[in-house]
């Protein structure tokens, strides 16, 4: 079920003034359309013209959200985040966590915020003032509802494992699990091959050879044959928490363990299973799960680029590979079929102190234009006048995309690529605007006048007489990471690689 939410603000009754524009019509409009694009009934309408900012001063949001908090809705319709709040921080919060635990969607005409998706990170952005660990904490204690859903044989995940998809329960609240015959012939497959012995690596190069493909990579890894392998689901069960990885830094390479987690719940689920259990536990006998590396094995560490140089394209963090011919290192990524190209492993060490030293003298020049420049200041008010102007004018411009809509001279496709253009230009705009304010600029010019001895004596001390692990140390103490791509191979381009230094400020 999904609601809408508008509100005419202080703003809009200046606009209307002006422009004789009716906000709550063409709001509505604009609404009406993304639910028909999106395939969404509107069940439920809260409109008002607002006297205040605050919830204190909106009754009609003060319903809504106990509607909201009640977990009546899917989602709610709004034709932009700020409608529901702004400014006022608290306001913002009360708003963000009514949302984020009844797991209700903010629909706009351009985004749909999503607190159960993992992956989207911008609802968390929206309320700033609650971080995604206060969210986590909060939601374990709201999670008893969960519990007993699990227990009746529910799926409660975001994302469906790999062979299903979901579908909503007739008559009661939540949802089941439902074969997906395409993807369930692969569990078939990886199931009878695990079972006959063949190994999670083999068993993803034969499924990328013969063209499948998982849903969202490009290729089959072994990790997510594992956890295919390791997943109850797929004899009937439901589980909950059942394990989670952890990950732990030991010299600066992270290794992966997957303890038993304290609470987990495996209950028989509503759903058909792809295999039978005598299936399922013989694979998982065969496979013999290794639980992440060896740490002892690695313990000398050989690489001084452990951990700190990651794929431009896949971004996993790129492996040294030593030859039993006595062939050079060199620097891969670990993702079979990757096509980023691997390098020699000293030209790329060789080629990020290069780039520290041109770090270290563009921050010098940075210190001596700061001094000339706080004679400028006239400089940076113009410099900010003409940002200023030009995000006055994309928010225009952004209007006349919502009024082009409206007109229906916009289909939905035009205008959701045209304002994601103009937003992402706004975001640009302001962030450029940033750098010409005073404060943050000082800041910016502290951190660097720090960094620069710090960087002086790493370039002085460092050798390649020195071991790898004092060298990958050196190198960590300025470093957050360094992105590496390569497209070309072959002989006369071994130097032909870009990297990208995240310097640690
Ligand atoms: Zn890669």
């Amino acid at each position: 079920m999904y609601g809408a939410y508008l509100r005419k603000s202080r703003a809009d009754l200046e606009l209307e003034k002006t422009s004789g524009v009716d906000t709550l019509q063409r709001h509505r409009d604009i609404i009406k359309n993304t639910a028909k694009y999106m395939n969404i009934t509107i069940s439920k309408w809260w409109e008002e013209v607002v006297s205040g900012e605050t919830i204190k001063d909106r009754p009609e949001v003060q319903k809504m959200l106990l509607e909201v908090e009640q977990g009546k809705f899917d989602g709610i319709l709004v034709v932009d985040v700020d409608r529901l709040a702004r400014g006022d921080t608290a306001d913002q919060a009360r708003i963000s966590k009514a949302f984020a635990f009844s797991s209700t969607k903010i629909v706009t005409p351009t985004k749909i915020y999503d607190p159960n998706n993992d992956a989207d990170e911008e609802y968390f952005e929206f309320g700033l003032f609650m971080s995604r660990r206060e969210y986590k904490t909060i939601n374990k204690r709201l999670n008893r509802g969960r519990i007993s859903s699990v227990n009746e044989g529910k799926f409660v995940g975001s994302v469906c494992p790999y062979g299903y998809s979901k579908e909503k329960l007739k008559g009661q609240k939540g949802y089941k699990l439902v074969i997906d015959e395409d993807e369930a012939k692969i569990v078939k497959i990886i199931f009878e091959s695990a079972c006959k012995g063949t190994g999670a690596s083999n068993i993803a190069n034969h499924l990328n050879k013969i063209g499948s493909k998982p849903r969202k990579a490009d290729v089959w890894v072994s990790a997510s044959i594992r956890d295919i392998i390791q997943n109850p689901v797929y004899y009937g069960m439901i589980k909950w928490n059942y394990r989670k990885t952890e990950k732990r830094m030991i010299n600066g390479v992270v290794y992966t363990s997957r303890p038993k987690h304290k609470e987990f719940i495996l209950t028989q689920g509503l759903h058909e299973s792809i295999i039978k259990k005598e299936v399922w536990e013989m694979a998982n006998e065969k496979s013999k799960i290794k639980t992440g590396k060896s740490v002892k094995k690695e313990l000398k560490m050989q690489n001084p680029l452990a951990g700190l140089v990651v794929c431009g394209i896949c971004g996993r963090t790129m492996q040294r590979r030593n030859y039993s011919s006595g062939h050079t290192d060199s620097l891969m990524c670990p993702l079979p079929h990757c096509k980023n190209c691997s390098s020699h492993l000293y030209l790329v060490e060789n080629a990020i102190l290069d780039g520290l030293r041109a770090y270290l003298k563009e921050f010098k020049q940075i210190i001596i234009d700061y001094k000339d420049e706080q004679n400028e200041t006239n400089l940076n008010n113009d410099n900010k006048e003409i940002i200023e102007k030009e995000i006055e004018k994309t928010n225009q411009q952004l209007n006349k995309a919502y009024d082009l809509l409206e007109q229906e001279i916009y289909d939905n496709d035009t205008f959701l690529k045209r304002s994601k253009q103009l937003k992402e230009k706004i975001d640009q705009l302001n962030s450029e605007l940033e750098k010409y304010s005073v404060e943050s600029k000082n800041k910016k010019v502290q951190k660097i006048k720090n960094v620069i001895p710090n960087l002086e004596k790493i370039l002085d001390d460092y050798s390649t007489d020195l071991s790898p692990e004092s060298r990958n140390e050196l190198l960590k103490s300025v470093i957050n990471k360094v992105i590496y791509l390569k497209t070309v191979k072959g002989r006369g381009h071994e130097d032909e690689f870009t990297l990208k230094l995240d310097i640690k400020l």
